[in-house]
């Protein structure tokens, strides 16, 4: 069942996502080669927890974090750990964030310079494409239509979309109904109505679409051991749009600050203004 939010909860949900995004700030300004992954999850929980609010991964059916930290060809889902990053590594790092009942769930991947020319293409396609599929979550469209958009837009460069994993709802749960693939046709599945709340989230392959799970039980990794991107928003669709709820243009200004962050070159659309 769909549960379609109220102003006043599409608010909440915004709350909590903009907490999330300030933590992923604080990550954006620390990272760089020579830290680990445990040490930016504590950066993340502490900023978090400071707001009077809950990561929403950590105990997650068991998941030891507060940021899923995917490295390379690790898709989502990676577990902190005490390995530090290197120049060139691909950061994928996945939040979610829990106040007054209501999750946000944003995700960003980080490129700690100098990166290949390739990689750093893969995580301007991965941006873009999110843009692109968030472009069509307006009201009278169908799911389809945003897994198309990201599909066409992937595919034409080249690069190869996860079948495996999907977006999703969000509110007073993580993960609910309904799921939004990152592929798709035009036209089809579910309409979309004002108050749906989901994330969407392109999950992208350097090489082939096929993943598998690592032995610890968690971590998704490319069966090629190319390298994967992760972007994700949590939008609401509004009456006259739709209105992206995490806000990604803070983590990007910690981004312009930070030398050892690769600084993409995206054109991201510009959508009709919020309700
Ligand atoms: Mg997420
Ligand atoms: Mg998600």
């Amino acid at each position: 069942m769909i549960f379609y939010k109220t102003d006043e909860e599409i608010e909440l949900i915004r709350q909590s996502n903009l907490i999330l995004c300030g933590a992923l700030a604080a990550v954006a300004s620390e990272l760089k080669p020579g830290i680990t992954g445990l040490k930016i999850d504590q950066i993340a929980e502490t900023y978090i927890r400071d707001q009077k609010a809950e990561p929403g991964f950590k105990g997650y059916r068991g998941f030891p974090g507060t940021l899923c930290i995917s490295v390379n060809n690790q898709v989502v889902h990676g577990i902190p750990t005490d390995v530090a990053f290197k120049e060139g590594d691909l950061v994928s790092i996945d939040c979610g964030v829990r106040k007054n009942g209501y999750y946000g769930d944003s995700a960003y991947t980080f490129g700690l310079g100098p990166l290949s020319d390739e990689h750093k293409r893969l995580l301007e396609v991965t941006i873009t494409s999110l843009y692109l599929g968030i472009e069509k979550a307006v009201p009278g469209n169908r799911i389809g239509d945003i897994g198309f958009a990201i599909q066409d837009y992937v595919e034409k460069n080249n690069f190869s979309v996860l079948r495996d994993l999907v977006g999703h709802g969000v509110g007073r749960s993580l993960h609910e109904p309904p799921e939004v693939p990152n592929f798709g046709r035009p036209g089809k599945g579910i309409v979309l109505k004002e108050g749906l709340v989901i994330a969407i989230e392109p999950m992208i392959n350097l090489g082939k679409k096929e993943v598998r799970q690592a032995s610890d039980g968690w971590t998704i990794i490319t069966k090629d051991l190319l390298a994967s991107a992760h972007f994700e928003h949590t939008v609401a669709v509004r009456k006259n749009g739709v209105d992206i709820l995490s806000d990604h243009t803070i983590i990007e200004a910690e981004i312009k600050k930070n030398k050892n962050i690769e600084h993409l070159s995206i054109n991201i659309p510009i959508f009709a203004p919020r309700n």
